[in-house]
């Protein structure tokens, strides 16, 4: 970073315009193979399907690998493996596969360099959010099921656990390896073996995740990794073999799951969109909440099924809020995802880029205004979407209704408390909600009544192991973390 303290031929910092700062690439190389096959029964091999798709760095769009899709045969090979693994994997003493949990952890902590990388490269997010969350938070997952494994009879007193068996785990694009880590680790902690499918833009870290299971040598098909699309998805989760579903993606999708799963007598959990309200109220502290609202909406380019899109602002505030985020906003650096200094960087993926851009379309139509306050050119190659945030808008138009999963804000404005709370409450989803206010009984009042899984209060986007996230309503239901978490991946005797 440029300073302009001693040295008077570095440039100066310019508050004016924006932060300058000299580029600060991660150098630290990660190899990338070629290709890379399924990981079934502890093993990487090509797939029956002999089909194959290729995954791109969404920032330059090079190819970065090309990889394994499953077909039905291979599926059920991944299925098997994890059946004939369950008995073994099951009999094992709970403070053994707590050691396997812990181990897998510690060799994330060691290798999250090269992991947080990785995601960078396959996913697009800044590197500063995959080394400062994804990665820590993954590894801090494990370590906390692994202290639950020999502990489950605590958990649910008075009730004797079980394991509910083979586990299909379908996970999205957003928070690749996180995700991979809230499913497994949960599942392995309660004695089930597992079969995880990736996003098809981002199987790269859950297939060097396999890698890292290779070598805590976790006894083979406890854990197999099947690459592919929605056909793959779908084989995974209909399978007649597999006793949970897990699936975090779009509500259309679960939807489907639902149905599919009804009267099979399959255990599912679904962890959906969301178009969350963040609220502000007149007595809050302006400058945080500013930055909460910073970090609810642009924190991974708002590829965050959580993210607070719906922005409620105190009529009395309302001009200085906006005020404050136009001025914030000038600040956030977009671009190279790889460069320490970037906030904001590539979007996922070209069909990703199109959805957003049409909802900033359909707003524009709608009569809303569209502020796009960010500074600076966007690279010409990779996709890429400004920061931006919407006025004016009125709760019938679409961007104040529909997810856009991008880094587009919707704020709209109340009168009262009470007004807050209707129009939070207004949504077909109910994942998370932000409340900023000084007042302590505000904060309870609003908070006991949103119907949200989340509700943070003077704080946004935090997340931890030992804490439960789900929704209501179309955001899904079943709750990932903590004591909760460990529900859905037991039957519980009496
Ligand atoms: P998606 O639901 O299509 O994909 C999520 C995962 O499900 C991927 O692994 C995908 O391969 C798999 N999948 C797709 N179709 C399937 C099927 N029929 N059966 C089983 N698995 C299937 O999500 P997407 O296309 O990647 O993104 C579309 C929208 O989903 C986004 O715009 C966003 O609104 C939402 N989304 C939400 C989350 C979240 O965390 N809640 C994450 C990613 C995307």
């Amino acid at each position: 970073m440029s300073t302009n303290s001693t040295n008077s031929s570095t440039p100066a910092l310019d508050f004016g315009q924006k932060w300058k700062l000299d580029a600060a690439p991660e150098t630290t190389p990660v190899q990338i193979a070629d290709e890379y096959g399924l990981f079934i029964n502890g093993d990487f091999r090509a797939a029956l399907s002999g089909q194959t798709m290729v995954t791109i760095n969404p920032a330059t769009e090079e190819a970065l690998a090309q990889f394994a899709v499953a077909g039905l045969a291979d599926v059920d090979a991944a299925v098997a493996a994890a059946r004939k693994a369950l008995p073994a994997w099951q009999q094992l003493p709970a403070v053994e596969r707590g050691k396997y949990l812990y181990r897998l952890a510690r060799r994330l902590q060691e290798r999250a360099r090269e992991f947080a990388i990785l995601e960078t490269m396959d996913g697009g997010k800044p590197i500063k959010e995959s080394r400062d969350v994804d990665i820590p938070e993954a590894a801090k997952h494990f370590f906390y099921h692994a202290g639950w494994a020999d502990k489950l009879d605590y958990a649910f007193p008075n009730r004797q656990v079980e394991p509910v068996g083979v586990c299909a785990q379908i996970i999205p694009w957003n928070f690749p390896l996180l995700m991979a880590a809230w499913k497994i680790a949960p599942a392995l902690a309660c004695g089930n073996t597992v079969v995880l499918k990736p996003a098809e833009t981002t199987p790269l870290t859950a297939l060097r995740l396999a890698e890292v299971l290779q070598e805590i040598k976790l006894p083979a098909g406890v854990v197999n990794i099947v690459t592919g699309g929605g056909e793959t998805g779908a084989a995974l989760a209909n399978h007649p073999d597999v006793n949970k579903v897990a699936f975090t993606g779009s509500t259309e999708v679960g939807k489907t799951l639902a149905a599919a799963a009804a009267g099979t007598g399959k255990k599912l959990t679904l962890e959906l969109g969301g178009k969350s309200p963040h609220i502000i109220m007149e007595d809050a502290c302006l400058d945080q909440a500013i930055e909460g609202v910073i970090q609810g909406i642009y924190f991974n380019q708002g590829h965050v099924c959580c993210a607070g899109s719906r922005l409620l602002v105190q009529e009395s505030i309302l001009a200085e809020v906006m005020q404050r985020l136009e001025l914030r906003m000038k600040t956030l650096r977009v671009g190279n995802p790889l460069d320490k200094n970037t906030d904001v960087g590539a979007i996922n993926s070209a069909a990703q880029l199109q959805i957003i851009q049409d909802y900033i379309r359909v707003g524009q139509e709608e009569g809303a205004e569209l502020c796009t306050p960010t500074q600076g050119e966007l690279p010409e190659v990779g996709f890429w979407q400004a920061p931006c945030f919407f006025k004016g808008v009125q709760p019938v138009h679409t961007i104040a209704r529909e997810e856009i999963f991008g880094p587009v804000l919707s704020v709209l404005s109340f009168r009262t408390p009470e007004e807050a709370l209707q129009r939070a409450n207004q949504s077909p989803y109910g994942l998370a909600a932000g409340i900023w206010t000084d007042k302590g009984s505000k904060m309870f009042s609003l908070a006991s009544r949103i119907k949200a899984g989340v509700v943070w209060c003077n704080s946004y986007n935090r997340f931890d192991a030992a804490s439960p996230f789900g929704g209501f309503k179309q955001s899904g239901f079943g709750r990932e973390g903590g004591r909760h978490g460990l529900r859905a991946y037991l039957n519980l005797k009496s």
